[in-house]
């Protein structure tokens, strides 16, 4: 059975938030709701790891392996594509073994993934443990890379008419997806990623990377919606996500799409869209992180 067999593309949907704040500031702001996707592998995350799962296929590789922290969306997702294409996987966690694992080392471990607990400083050095595996398929962490970015292209597949919206808006960690949607933008349009992380200065350089050329000036990266940190987790924040819910019915994650969307209403107050700007915001999901904090939320 493939794994695309229960991704349900079907469910995807384009919602339009109508705000009061987009109203003011003449713009209009449709989400595309990837988080629908599933439950699991919800979001950018699917899209990251496909061309990196058929390249493994096409190496004829069984084994499977990955890099990540003990909440990484990335992990989990790694963990049931390759439980569902039966490959034996991997995970490398940063840090010593927890004395109690996260729901989301729990269920990756449920998936058959194999966990091994690694020093931050090995885990600095991956090479030297990809050198130690010969013969394992390795996918970057968090999907770093080209093959990363081009799958996270496709996500754009699934806006109607994107030829529309002028701007593509969303949550960045190692800026594979806003790479990936920078370069599937039309000459008209830009993509706008918002650091979850504190002083990442090497992020831009990193997405960069992963940018053709000719499309450096179209991506914008900002870097003053990090909450205090990557995984960090205020109380302004909370009540943003519930408020969110109540108003929109909008599930929005604390990691990453929530820091986003707020950014959104934030710039939109202080009049940084033109008016008359058409923007999709990419919800790339993560729900799943939000069992760490659910006796907060109202949803
Ligand atoms: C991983 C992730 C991102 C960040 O994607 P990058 O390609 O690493 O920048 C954004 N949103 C969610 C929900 C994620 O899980």
């Amino acid at each position: 059975m493939g794994l695309t067999d229960e991704l349900k593309f079907d469910d995807v949907f384009i919602q339009p938030v109508n705000d009061d704040v987009f109203t003011q500031a003449q713009i209009t702001v449709h989400v595309l709701r990837l988080d629908q996707l599933h439950p699991v592998v919800s979001g950018n995350k699917f899209f990251k790891l496909k061309y990196y799962l058929q390249e493994a296929a096409e190496n004829n590789a069984v084994e499977i392996a990955t890099f990540g922290g003990a909440f990484s969306n990335h992990i989990i997702a790694t963990a049931y594509a390759c439980n569902k294409l039966q490959l034996a996987c991997t995970g490398f966690v940063r840090g010593d073994t927890p004395k109690q694992y996260s729901q989301t080392l729990l269920d990756a471990k449920a998936l058959n993934m194999q966990l091994v607990f690694i020093s931050r400083e090995a885990y600095r050095n991956k090479e030297k443990i990809m050198q130690e595996n010969v013969g394992t398929y390795f996918i970057p962490e968090g999907g770093y890379g080209n093959k990363g970015a081009k799958g996270a292209g496709d996500i754009l597949q699934l806006v109607p008419a994107f030829e529309n919206y002028d701007t593509a808006f969303c949550a960045t960690g190692t800026g594979t997806m806003l790479a990936g949607l920078t370069n599937r933008c039309l000459s008209h349009q830009q993509c706008i990623g918002i650091s979850v992380m504190k002083n990442n200065k090497g992020l831009k350089a990193e997405a960069l990377q992963l940018l053709n050329k000719k499309k450096h000036d179209q991506m914008k990266l900002l870097h003053q919606y990090h909450f205090g940190g990557y995984a960090r987790c205020t109380d302004e924040l909370v009540a943003f996500m519930n408020d969110t819910y109540k108003h929109h019915q909008l599930p929005l994650d604390f990691v990453y799409t929530a820091k986003a969307f707020y950014a959104l209403k934030d710039l939109a107050k202080n009049n940084f869209f033109n008016k008359g700007s058409k923007i999709v915001f990419i919800h790339s999901g993560g729900l799943q992180g939000n069992r760490s904090i659910t006796d907060r939320l109202i949803y």
